[in-house]
């Protein structure tokens, strides 16, 4: 039988948004010491909005945002979702586009007009060794920008930028952590220059950016050689094994089913002060017991 004291909890926690969904991991959160965040979506609202554009000569913005537009109308990506807005706001119809496939955590690709098009991060981009006006790139990622890379037939075509805003929350969701004394940590696919921006804005204790969906789980596992126990907060597909993994995998409100299905606790609301939550409520049901 479940404890009376437990089964309480359970339940309080419901009513505020907390889907305990692992028992046995959720008891063992009240020893968890490291919490690592998943960066877009989950300590930022997710929510880009299209800051800059830079084209190589021959494109004009429109152009471009038709050719971008048609892979990003295929994605549910919140960078796809910030270029189809502005797209729409512009009255643009982009082209149409085949074979449009997901390059897991750099980007998208596909065919539009018989050409082979792809929206890629800079990683990606230096992987290939495509070349790009890096002094450019350099500018916008120092301000805080995540920028994407529009690539035609493998010759690099424009670059755009993209800006999201950190939560409200997240600051004080660090900073109750630290009178916890948990390590909080930040994850992400993004850019090193956004990921420190946003980090330091955040206080964040340490930050693993341009890190490959693959390799999330992996460095979950690394921390927790370290000796930590792990607490992952994440949204995507892409993080879904991370989630896994982690000694309490946290999904986040409008997180993927993926990423829900693998959790051991959901979040309803998208706040990162839940996280706090869960380990407060852990130690308090669990230290009434013996
Ligand atoms: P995060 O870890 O922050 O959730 P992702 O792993 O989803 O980030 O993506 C990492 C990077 O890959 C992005 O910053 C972007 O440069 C690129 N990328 C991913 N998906 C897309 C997309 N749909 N369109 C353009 N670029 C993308
Ligand atoms: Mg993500």
């Amino acid at each position: 039988a479940v404890p009376l004291v437990v089964s309480t909890s359970t339940s309080l926690a419901a009513q505020k948004g907390l889907l305990i969904r692992n028992r046995t991991a959720f008891e063992e959160a009240r020893k968890l010491n490291a919490v690592v965040f998943d960066k877009t979506g989950t300590l930022t609202q997710g929510k880009f909005g299209i800051t800059d554009i830079l084209m190589a000569s021959g494109y004009d913005e429109t152009e471009l945002l038709k050719i971008v537009g048609a892979l990003e109308a295929q994605s549910e990506h919140p960078i796809s979702k910030g270029i189809t807005a502005e797209v729409k706001k512009r009255n643009i119809s982009v082209y149409g586009a085949e074979s449009v496939e997901n390059l897991t955590g750099e980007g998208l690709q596909g065919i539009v007009g018989g050409k082979k098009i792809k929206v890629v991060s800079p990683g990606h981009m230096n992987k290939h060794q495509i070349a790009y006006p890096a002094q450019d790139y350099e500018r916008l990622a120092s301000q805080g920008k995540t920028v994407v890379f529009a690539v035609i037939d493998g010759q690099f075509a424009g670059m755009i930028s993209l800006a999201d805003q950190v939560r409200e929350t997240s600051l004080d969701a660090i900073e109750k952590l630290k009178i916890l004394g948990v390590t909080s940590m930040m994850l992400t696919g993004d850019n090193k220059q956004v990921s420190e921006l946003v980090g330091s804005q955040l206080n964040i204790d340490e930050i693993y950016a341009e890190v490959l969906p693959h390799q999330k789980a992996d460095k979950i596992k690394e921390i927790q050689e370290k000796g930590y126990l792990v607490a992952m907060t994440g949204d995507g597909v892409n993080d879904a094994p991370a989630l896994a993994i982690a000694n309490l995998g946290i999904a986040v409100g409008a997180g993927t089913d993926v990423a829900i299905e693998t959790a051991d606790v959901v979040l309803v609301r998208s706040d990162p002060e839940d996280v706090v939550s869960i380990l407060h409520l852990s130690r308090r049901t669990y230290a009434k017991m013996v």
